[in-house]
């Protein structure tokens, strides 16, 4: 693929959210100048710096966005990919700022890109990119805890948000809450327990919400609940693989089509997600797993044309496009990657009377938890640290009150499981579901309060353009 073309596909892609504002702001009824203001990225930083490769200098291409200042710090993940270009960074940067409105996380949104392949460099070649990048964006003001916070994203993860710490605290000694520079660190590096297993979290409480009502199943033709329903995953990396493990392990469902870059395998009677990580793990490729049919690398969008209910691209962006969108043959498209499908295609599988659970909400377990990993770092404490013991003994004490009220004794196994206070990781899942839960509920509200809004994704940026106008309107420059 030529540089133009990528350039082009970021485009496209920025085209589609900014279509999808449209759509949404057309319910509005707001100013134009205010929906302009919400719809432009505020703040595009384009760098380019020298990072010594082997022998040679390499100079590398990078950005940070920041597309909404209405609400300090700005958030969003960093990426690391061949792909990066300014459109499509500008248009993660803008879905975050819906994406933080929708579950009320108190953000404006950004996003950054480093325009390198990550599987090519060794560590120590990331590790000097990275603390470069860091740099690059102190040295503009573009990184710090009450400024812009960045996250992982595709390409980056734990070890590189801890590099970014470090670079930071650094420079910036005297902050006692440098902590709260990024997110996404390791949990021995003032991380939050239960971070990394966030998005893929979120999208497992999304989507069992959505298959909670009755009526909105029977409209697809599905039973109410998530036991049972098929599912097909398409990117086996950290949000592909969580969703997938937390589905089949807590919702009972039954994953029966795989896809990675090497390519796609399907199997109606069920694929074991644990087997199957194991079996990669193993022979370096998901091709070849007992009992299932292989697909090539290059015939790995089949995946997308697998009959199932669910089917979750959690890789990148514009996957279910006009090309392929007539033979997707799932009934729930659960979008947890950034933008999977266009807005082209959108249109084609509402038509078609398909259910999609956008990305704006079904992803944002993320940066919630992020929300909590950053509050965190500004309290300097663990979650729970505080009422931990006192809630345990609370419990305990209540159990023996009513053991020796009515003369029975509750086994060891039961006491353990009343009596027991809460820890770091059962607030930060308890925070997610209720973030999860409550957010689709606001939602779907907006959908069926607003007959002419067709699809979820426009009840959602209905819903989160309406938040964020309410903070300009304290401004008090627009009416
Ligand atoms: N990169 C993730 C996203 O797209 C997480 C962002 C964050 O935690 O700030 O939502």
């Amino acid at each position: 693929m030529t540089k133009n073309s990528k350039a082009s596909e970021g485009q496209r892609f920025y085209q589609s959210v900014q279509n999808y504002f449209d759509k949404a702001a057309a319910h509005t009824g707001l100013p134009t100048g205010l929906l302009e203001q919400i719809k432009a990225c505020n703040a595009v930083y384009q760098m380019r710096f020298p990072v010594k490769i082997g022998d040679e200098v390499k100079v590398i291409e990078a950005y940070r966005v920041q597309h909404s200042h209405h609400r300090s710090p700005t958030k969003g993940g960093i990426r690391y990919s061949n792909h990066v270009n300014q459109q499509e960074v500008m248009a993660l940067a803008t879905l975050m700022t819906y994406k933080c409105a929708i579950v009320d996380v108190p953000f404006g949104g950004a996003k950054g890109g480093v325009k390198i392949n990550p599987w090519e460099y060794s560590p120590e070649e990331l590790e000097r990119i990275t603390r470069r990048y860091t740099t690059e964006l102190i040295k503009r003001d573009f990184i710090g805890p009450s400024i812009d916070v960045p996250a992982p994203d595709y390409g980056t993860g734990e070890r590189e948000m801890s590099w970014i710490y470090d670079t930071y605290r650094t420079f910036k000694g005297n902050d006692i809450d440098a902590a709260g520079c990024v997110t996404g660190k390791p949990v021995t590096q003032n991380g939050v327990r239960g971070r990394t297993e966030a998005t893929g979290r979120g999208v497992f409480y999304g989507i069992r919400e959505a298959c909670s009502f009755k009526e909105d199943m029977a409209a697809l033709g599905l039973e109410p609940g998530t036991e049972g329903k098929t599912m097909v995953v398409q990117g086996l990396g950290n949000v592909g693989s969580n969703t997938a493990k937390i589905s089949q392990d807590e919702g009972g469902m039954v994953i029966i089509g795989v896809s990675e870059v090497e390519g796609a395998i399907y199997k109606p009677s069920g694929i074991d997600i644990h087997d199957l990580l194991h079996y990669r793990k193993e022979h370096g490729t998901i091709i070849g797993f007992p009992g299932a049919e292989s697909y090539p690398k290059e015939q790995r969008l089949a995946v997308m044309e697998f009959e199932c209910d669910v089917l979750v691209p959690a890789a990148l962006e514009s996957q279910i496009t006009m090309d392929n969108v007539h033979r997707v043959k799932a009934k729930i498209i659960a979008e947890a990657a950034n933008g999977p499908v266009t807005s082209g295609a959108q249109e084609e599988l509402i038509k078609a009377g398909r259910m999609i659970i956008p990305d704006v909400y079904l992803n944002a377990g993320g940066v919630t938890v992020s929300y909590f990993e950053w509050l965190k770092n500004l309290s300097h404490m663990r979650f729970g640290r505080m009422e931990k013991r006192f809630n345990e003994n609370t419990y305990r004490n209540l159990v023996s009150l009513v053991e020796k009220m009515t003369g029975k004794q509750v086994n060891e196994q039961e006491r353990m499981l009343i009596a027991r206070g809460a820890g770091e990781i059962d607030l930060v899942r308890s925070g997610l579901e209720e973030t999860m839960i409550s957010a689709y509920n606001q939602i779907r509200e907006v959908k069926l309060n607003n007959p002419k809004v067709s699809s979820l994704r426009t009840a959602a940026f209905l819903n989160a353009i309406n938040k964020i106008s309410s903070d300009y309107m304290a401004l008090g420059i627009f009416p």
